[in-house]
């Protein structure tokens, strides 16, 4: 049984949750991060679902927007006084040169503090990624700028991460058969105007996804705060389009997959 751990699950501007970033658990005690949140939020919330700094090893990122990136400074900086730490970052090639060049403004010179442990992996198109029996294929989702969904497949599980998202053919084909959907949620479809010209999907879209994919469980992330959205009723409104079980994560949900 393959595990998913939530350690962000807020939109950009959500101040009750960390923004995204989602753990999986690799064999031999190591750990894949998608995403980093922002700030030092990321690493409050390894801490609390006891996962140690060092076991992290591989980090993949959708985009770079700040609440996908904010947390990689802190997280390097972190990492390099641990003498066992390495950390491969994983990227789309626009989006790795971002985020290297904004790296070189915040914390210049850490590349140097972590020398050879620390690696980037530029994404091309149609090539998976294999980390010690785990595969991590990638697909462009659209978002209005350089953004990709995440398919992992660890022995016959499959959990894909399509966060930030509009409604997109690519989703639905990159989720197809999935054990579990972890969907991009703005709002309502009382929202869908805005949460289309914002790069993002409601929960009516994120269930859609979910149906024609066929996936087994769909998951709702990156919430915006309760004075916007109820999250109740993000799940009743995606479990209608979806006809199958949906949760609104919340930060350190725990799910099989
Ligand atoms: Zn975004
Ligand atoms: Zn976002």
């Amino acid at each position: 049984m393959s595990r998913l751990i939530f350690l962000g699950t807020g939109d950009s501007l959500n101040p009750e949750r960390a923004q995204t970033s989602l753990a999986v658990p690799l064999p031999g005690d190591e750990t894949m991060l998608f995403d980093a949140s922002s700030g030092t939020v990321l690493l409050g919330r390894l801490s609390a679902c006891g996962i140690p700094l060092e076991s992290v090893r591989h980090l993949f990122v959708s985009h770079r927007h700040f609440d996908h990136v904010g947390g990689v400074a802190p997280l390097l900086t972190a990492l390099a006084a641990v003498p066992d730490a390495s950390l491969t970052i994983h990227a789309a090639p626009e989006t790795l040169r971002a985020l290297r060049g904004s790296l070189g403004l915040t914390i210049p010179g850490a590349e140097d503090w972590l020398g050879k442990r620390l690696g980037w992996h530029e994404l091309l198109p149609g090539k998976p990624t294999e980390i010690g029996g785990t595969e991590v294929t990638h697909f462009l989702m659209n978002h209005g700028l350089e953004c990709l969904g995440f398919r992992v497949t660890q022995e016959d599980s499959v959990a894909v991460f399509a966060v930030d998202t509009r409604p997109s053919p690519e989703v639905v084909e990159g989720a197809s058969g999935a054990n579990v959907l972890v969907h991009d949620t703005y709002g309502p479809r009382g929202a869908t105007e805005r949460a289309h010209a914002m790069g993002h999907s409601t929960a009516n879209d994120a269930g859609e996804a979910a149906r024609v994919a066929g996936v087994q469980h769909l998951i709702l992330t990156h919430i915006r705060s309760s004075e916007f959205v109820d999250p109740g009723q993000l799940v009743a409104e995606a479990e209608i389009a979806f006809g199958g079980p949906v949760d609104a994560a919340n930060d350190l949900d725990t799910f099989d997959f």
